[in-house]
């Protein structure tokens, strides 16, 4: 084998020939630098081994094979066959569960059930919009008896997409579903943390039969490979999933670039909520997982935790119960539900969020430390004594870290869960309907949740108020974040006015 792929091994699946080239016309090939860069295994602090590294050559090579697709093969395929290589290439994952899951969890640090789950969920996604392709429609519209007006629904053309390293394979799925399924070509960048799974999945790309140039993916650093899509004059539009900051530096970027189309799925600091009616039990295990799965690195955490003061007291003993009991560990171990942090970075700043929420006065209950001694483990953390002034209520940790307050009156919950910069989701937990549809109506988010948490599907719109983002993603509404209206006005024979 080349340099273009290297043997490794997981416990799931043995040994297997992972591509480290950038995958672009269908190929994997080197960088023109030559450039690489060392993927760190977050369990053990191990080299997993080096990828390509794209540049700004690299970008310019991705988009001129991007745009050669869009203006050619990919043109000629019509809407029926764009959905036939969707739902091929879902079926691929399928049969391939087993590896993608096995390498998302060796390289992200999820664990194995978590990364299973989150592959169902991409060949759910995929062929969803496998079924979208052929069912994007304009529209006839009446205006005058000797005209002919009707509207059509194109593709943008040369789509950036950049994704983060909490659901590699997942943001991948949400971000090339409706982009391919609407006729757009791709030029993909993973997260420099974790770029494997992408390049598995790039594999598939090929064998469901997909045209070269029509989606590349390619490893990358944001500031080089990220800000080279985000500026490049031949991106027609710039998807991106991470943070705030990064966020509007794409913004700007795309402003003073070409004044490429953007749309953003950014942070979040998502509160749940806790009346005094709700069922105790069911709403500890949903606190608890809003707050705690994928290690607290999900932009929709439920990582501000108000519950009334009639259980208060009750609801804290047993959730500090519930949340010492989540399993820490092996992402390969079957029981496990909460592996390493990505990256000694994530790690650090983590840990300087406890540091910030002891000296701000708030009460670490549980957790505050490192678990074990190798692997970026953080116990699961639990501060009481907060207000909504204080750093850990306003900022996002991405970490297993979750602050909880007391409330009295619906208004000031309301009010109190309105207090944040970000509009992401939002969760409440009662039994009364009354409760539960004045309180999401009035909440600033993007997503509401009642009695459960985290619940995702791709048939369901998702994005942020404020500063949690700007498009939705999933559902029909994508679509429209890849595709722009035409009007055409046709003057039928008659007389001259
Ligand atoms: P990030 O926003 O820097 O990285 C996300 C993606 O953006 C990566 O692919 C990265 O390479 C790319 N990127 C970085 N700088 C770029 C630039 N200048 N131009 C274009 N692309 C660029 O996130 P991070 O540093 O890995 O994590 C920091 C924080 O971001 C986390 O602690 C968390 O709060 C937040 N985050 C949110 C999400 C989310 O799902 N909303 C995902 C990851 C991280």
């Amino acid at each position: 084998m080349s340099n273009l792929f290297v043997e490794l091994k997981t416990p799931i699946t043995g040994s297997f020939q992972q591509p480290t080239g950038l995958f672009i016309n269908n190929e994997f090939v080197e960088g023109i630098d030559k450039q690489t860069f060392e993927v760190i295994n977050p369990t053990t602090e191990e080299v997993i081994c080096s990828v390509h590294e794209a540049t700004e050559k690299d970008v310019d090579i991705a988009v001129a094979a991007a745009r050669k697709a869009f203006e050619g093969s990919w043109r000629q395929v019509t809407p029926q066959q764009r959905s036939i290589y969707l739902i091929k290439l879902a079926e691929l994952c399928e049969k391939n569960i087993d590896l993608l899951a096995a390498v998302e969890s060796l390289d992200n640090g999820k664990s194995i059930s978590l990364a299973r789950g989150d592959v169902n969920s991409v060949i759910g996604c995929i062929r969803y919009y496998g079924g979208w392709a052929d069912k994007v429609e304009g529209k006839t519209i009446d205006i005058a008896p000797d005209m002919f007006h009707y509207t059509r629904s194109e593709p943008l053309g040369v789509c950036g997409q950049i994704i983060p390293w909490n659901f590699p394979l997942l943001m991948l799925a949400w971000k090339i579903g409706p982009a391919l399924a609407t006729g757009n070509t791709i030029v993909l960048k993973t997260a420099e943390q974790t770029p494997l799974s992408g390049l598995i999945f790039a594999t598939l790309v090929k064998e469901a039969g997909f045209p070269p140039g029509v989606l590349n993916i390619i490893s990358g650093l944001g500031r080089v490979a990220g800000a080279a899509i985000s500026s490049h004059m031949g991106v027609d539009k710039v998807a991106f999933t991470g943070s705030t900051p990064v966020g509007r530096t794409i913004m700007k970027a795309a402003a003073a670039s070409n004044l490429k189309k953007v749309t953003l799925e950014l942070g979040g600091k998502s509160p749940n909520i806790v009346f005094n009616d709700a069922d105790i039990e069911q709403a500890i295990s949903w606190v608890n997982f809003g707050i705690y799965y994928n290690h607290g690195q999900t932009c929709c955490a439920g990582s501000r935790i108000y519950v009334q003061d009639g259980i208060y007291d009750k609801f804290l003993e047993a959730f500090k119960k519930r949340a010492a009991e989540n399993k820490v560990g092996d992402p390969f171990h079957h029981e496990t539900f909460q592996g390493p942090q990505v990256s000694k970075i994530q790690y650090d700043r983590i840990m300087d969020y406890i540091k910030i929420g002891k000296e701000e006065g708030a009460t670490c209950e549980i957790g505050g430390e490192r678990h074990g001694d190798k692997g970026y483990f953080i116990q699961p953390t639990i501060f009481s004594n907060v207000t909504n002034d204080m750093k850990i209520m306003q900022e996002e940790i991405f970490g297993p870290v979750a602050a909880i307050a007391k409330f009295t009156h619906e208004e000031e919950v309301i009010a109190l869960g309105n207090d944040t910069n970000y509009g992401l989701a939002a969760a409440v937990h009662t039994k009364d309907l009354n409760t539960a549809i004045r309180v999401s109506n009035a909440l600033r988010a993007g997503t509401v949740w009642v009695n459960c948490y985290n619940l995702l599907h791709h048939s369901l719109p998702f994005g942020g108020y404020s500063e949690s983002g700007m498009g939705r993603e999933l559902g029909e509404a994508a679509l429209a974040n890849y595709t722009q209206n035409k009007s055409v006005a046709i003057r039928l024979s008659g007389p001259l006015f």
